[in-house]
């Protein structure tokens, strides 16, 4: 049996999680969980998974919940909980699903402790992965992705050698606004930037695949993940969502990954890796998918993605403004308070006014990421 502890239990990859911990009873079970503040589903999914702790950034929230289950389980309040539990807790794999910056040190207290990471936060390896992978091989520990496009390269190079890669092609759905012109980002609705046509996620990711970010992001955790160039990180828009990425190696050959779009598959993997397990609810019927396309992105028009692939190349802290700057920026969008087509915007300001440290530090990740926020917060508050 492996035991999993999963920060973000309440959220679209954390969900997913449950779902095939409750396929697999005799597999996994559940060492602890940590949300934000839902503590009405936190409170079904401990009655039914039964976990030794809990983490409730709320604190209000925290000491209702502890007021209706009792003696349950141990129920840790505050954002300082998240290292705690990580600290503390008996558990095989970690499996990182929360969203932001928030999941960089428990990451890191899973690592030291040689645990199994199950990697859904990309954000973690975008502003410390140079810090993580030398972490990794410090304490002898692994990462296996969650990301569908990551651990679809992951599962693509089972068996080959790196220097046997010409390159990777992650692909990309475009989006919502796939079709729409530059002209008309600027009138975009939040309720359109939140309805992707082929994946059900969280709202910040949900809004980073609008802006085409999230590739962006996805990028970087390529970068690091799989030791390459920047030039080796080619992004193709694949409509369907049935390639979830390609390797292409140096014979010409391209080996790719492909299912129906549902995270329970990465999620699965990165849980069983280096087993496969029996499962049928996501089977794809390939004769039903019909045409699988692919085209170049349109850099001019998804600017976000360009800034992404610039600041590989700044390198030091430049991924971690961008990073924060895209975070505030796609909050405000979605309260209203900047339209979509300034998302860029505010991360070009951001990159242009916060000074880069050429090499990154935990200590000045956190500086740069704080000086972003207030930046951008005081500008446009
Ligand atoms: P979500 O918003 O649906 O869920 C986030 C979860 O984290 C919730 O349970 C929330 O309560 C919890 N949380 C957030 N901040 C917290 C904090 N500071 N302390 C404790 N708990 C906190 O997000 P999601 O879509 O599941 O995405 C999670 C991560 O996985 C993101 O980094 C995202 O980029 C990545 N990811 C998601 C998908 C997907 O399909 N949803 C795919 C690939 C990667
Ligand atoms: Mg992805």
């Amino acid at each position: 049996m492996k035991k999993i502890l999963i920060l973000g239990s309440t959220g679209s990859i954390g969900k997913n999680a449950l779902e095939i911990i409750r396929n697999f009873k005799n597999e996994f079970l559940v060492a602890g969980l940590t949300v934000n503040d839902n503590i009405d589903l936190l409170e079904e999914q401990i009655n039914e998974f039964n976990p030794s702790s809990v983490v409730v950034k709320n604190k209000e929230k925290a000491r209702e919940l502890k007021k209706r289950t009792g003696n349950k389980c141990r129920i840790i309040e505050g954002e300082e909980g998240l290292l705690q539990i990580t600290k503390e807790e008996d558990y095989d794999i970690l499996l990182s699903a929360i969203v932001g910056i928030a999941g960089l040190k428990p990451t890191i207290e899973a690592i030291k402790k040689n645990k199994r990471i199950a990697l859904a936060n990309k954000e973690t390896l975008v502003v410390a992965g140079e810090i993580i992978i030398q972490l990794l091989n410090e304490y002898n520990s692994e990462i296996i992705p969650v990301d569908s496009e990551h651990s679809a390269i992951f599962q693509c190079l089972k068996g080959e050698e790196k220097k046997d890669i010409n390159k990777i092609i992650l692909t990309a759905s475009g989006g919502p606004f796939l079709n729409k012109s530059k002209e008309e980002f600027c009138n975009v609705t939040i309720k359109e930037a939140l309805s992707h046509p082929n994946w059900k996620m969280g709202n910040k990711i949900t809004i980073d695949s609008a802006t085409m970010m999230n590739k962006g992001l996805e990028v970087i955790e390529a970068f690091w993940l799989f030791g390459l160039s920047k030039d080796q990180i080619d992004v193709a828009i694949h409509p369907q969502s049935i390639i979830h990425s390609m390797v292409e190696f140096k014979d010409g050959s391209i080996k790719a990954q492909l299912s129906l779009p549902d995270m329970k598959l990465p999620i699965l993997y990165a849980l069983s890796y280096p087993k496969r397990f029996n499962y049928s609810d996501v089977l794809t019927d390939i004769k039903k998918i019909g045409q699988l396309i692919f085209f170049e992105p349109d850099f001019d028009k998804f600017v976000c993605l360009k800034l992404a692939y610039d600041v590989i190349e700044e390198g030091g802290t430049a991924p971690c403004i961008l990073n924060a700057a895209n975070e505030v920026a796609v909050e405000k969008f979605l309260t209203g308070k900047i339209k979509f087509s300034q998302i860029p915007d505010l991360i070009k300001e951001a990159l242009d006014a916060i000074n880069n440290h050429s090499r990154a530090t935990l200590e000045n990740i956190f500086e740069v990421d704080i000086k972003t926020r207030e930046f951008l917060n005081k500008k446009y508050n």
